[in-house]
């Protein structure tokens, strides 16, 4: 009889349950595939930390998580057991995929192509759900053949696959065909419940149910024009004639039910969409497309006019403006990289949200130009409203060396963020820069840390501790204590996992 994976809960004659009973994977367990998944995509070139999109996807992960637990759909055990983190991932192809342990990837490609926020909402909306309903423990309990640490692997060698046709011929020699295949499939149940238990929490975390209804007809669409492979979305969530006839009735007893929306509402709604236009233009742009891609965006850029035209017009113009500002610049072109961020502030002024927006993007542009930010004598560090601008603040007071303001401000960032690696790596520069050293190293050992990099993490907390040693007066009791700490504790994280590694194969 086959062994069950380590952490599956049998039945209470201790033998195991037959296929098709309620199983699930305990947390923890699955938890623990999730966290080696994503140790590997922290490593991974194509992931990538941007504050700016991290800051807006989670203007929409955090109120659906909200309505999760609101309407009982994400129980507080699993709350707190799961990491619920984004990936974003620099691939241009229009994807989103729910891991184990509460962990997501979403695809640069997936934000560039929707048209607004209530169509990112649905598709985070049923990822999200597929976890709180633990399809993924039911798809991992049913591999009751492969270990936990089979399962990460395959797992990851899937996601391999999906980047490179290569990686993927080279899984199916290897006879993981069907791994690859059956990884993540969920059935057409756990898709229809999805997308019911997901409109409901959508609607209710308050975006449009109409988002929904858009982003089935780009997925149709795409269906007719037969999948090309820019669209793996459809491949892993095959649109079923169920799954539309479904949506449509959902979205026709939401349409009835729905009250007029008010001058007000249809304001917001149009505000939110410039900034959704400009986000997506800087998804379009981080995806690296090519040089050719980039110029013509500024050359589109370049054609547009500032007349006054109809609010339809400035939404697509601002992401025109947004994105060819930031070609530009990629292109190392500043000056005009500058005067379509001018425009683009002009054409933002009355919606708050997006000038501080396109402030942000005037203080990345200096940084990427190499120069000391105009707007840094303006700069007041401790009133950072937000991750985005926090972290380019830092980076813009680094350059004009203010370090020990940067330092600061960081260090109360981090304790109550402390798995911000992002934020860890420029207080290990803000300390170098004041030349204390063992805070620094420190410090890069809890970026590592906050990565799932435990080995790492312990090589620079030891060689802290030896510049200690050979050089008593380089760090203060306080410090020194701190480092003996985390490195026992980081120590004990690291033997853990090795035995669980063991028990997992
Ligand atoms: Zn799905």
């Amino acid at each position: 009889m086959a062994q069950a994976p380590a952490g599956v809960s049998r039945g209470a004659s201790g033998s195991l349950p037959s296929l098709g009973d309620n199983l699930e994977l305990a947390a923890g367990a699955e938890r623990r595939i999730g966290d080696r998944i994503a140790a590997s995509i922290y490593r991974d070139p194509d992931y990538i930390d941007d504050p700016v999109l991290g800051d807006y996807v989670q203007t929409i992960w955090q109120p659906l998580m909200t309505a999760a637990k609101a309407r009982g759909e994400l129980n507080p055990e699993l709350a707190e057991r799961f990491a619920w983190e984004l990936f974003l991932l620099r691939d241009r192809s229009i994807n989103a995929f729910a891991l184990p342990g509460g962990y997501f990837g979403v695809h640069l490609g997936l934000i560039g192509a929707v048209s607004s926020r209530d169509e990112l909402a649905a598709v985070l909306g049923h990822e999200l759900s597929h976890v709180t309903q633990r399809h993924i423990s039911r798809l991992i309990t049913q591999q009751a053949r492969m270990t936990p640490w089979v399962i990460g692997a395959m797992i990851l060698g899937a996601l391999a696959a999906s980047k490179s046709p290569q990686a993927a011929e080279a899984a199916i020699m290897g006879g993981q065909a069907v791994a690859v295949q059956s990884q993540l499939n969920f059935s057409r149940d756990m898709e229809r419940e999805a997308d019911r238990v997901g409109f409901g929490v959508m609607t209710d975390a308050g975006f449009d149910s109409r988002g929904v209804g858009s982003m089935f007809e780009k997925l149709q669409q795409a269906s007719r024009i037969n999948d090309n492979g820019s669209f793996p979305y459809l491949r892993s969530h095959p649109l079923t004639t169920e799954r539309i006839a479904e949506a449509q009735a959902r979205l026709q007893l939401a349409s009835q039910n729905a009250p007029a929306r008010s001058k007000a509402e249809l304001e917001e709604s149009a505000q939110a969409r410039f900034l959704h236009a400009m986000m997506a233009a800087r998804a379009r742009v981080l995806a690296d497309p090519g040089v050719d891609a980039l110029r013509a965006m500024v050359a589109e850029a370049q054609r547009q006019t500032s007349a006054a035209q109809a609010t339809s017009f400035e939404i697509r113009n601002a992401g025109v403006l947004y994105a060819g500002a930031l070609a530009a610049a990629k292109l190392r072109d500043f000056t005009l990289a500058r005067s379509l961020t001018e425009k683009l502030r002009t054409l933002a002024s009355g919606n708050a949200h997006a000038l501080n927006t396109a402030g942000l993007l005037s203080l990345e542009l200096d940084l990427l130009a190499g120069v000391v930010p105009a707007a840094v004598s303006r700069i007041d560090i401790s009133k950072a409203a937000s991750r985005a601008e926090l972290l380019l603040q830092a980076r813009a007071l680094l350059a004009a060396g203010r370090a020990q303001e940067v330092g600061d401000r960081l260090l109360t960032w981090v304790t109550a963020h402390p798995r911000d690696a992002a934020a860890w790596q420029l207080l290990a520069v803000a300390y170098g820069n004041q030349n204390q050293n063992v805070r620094a190293i420190r410090a890069d050992a809890e970026g590592r840390a906050a990565q799932l990099d435990y080995n790492g993490a312990l090589d620079r907390l030891r060689a802290a501790q030896a510049m200690i040693r050979s050089n008593p007066g380089s760090a203060d009791f306080v410090e020194g204590s701190i480092i003996d700490a985390r490195t026992r504790q980081l120590d004990s994280l690291v033997k853990e996992q090795a035995l669980q590694d063991k028990l997992d194969r």
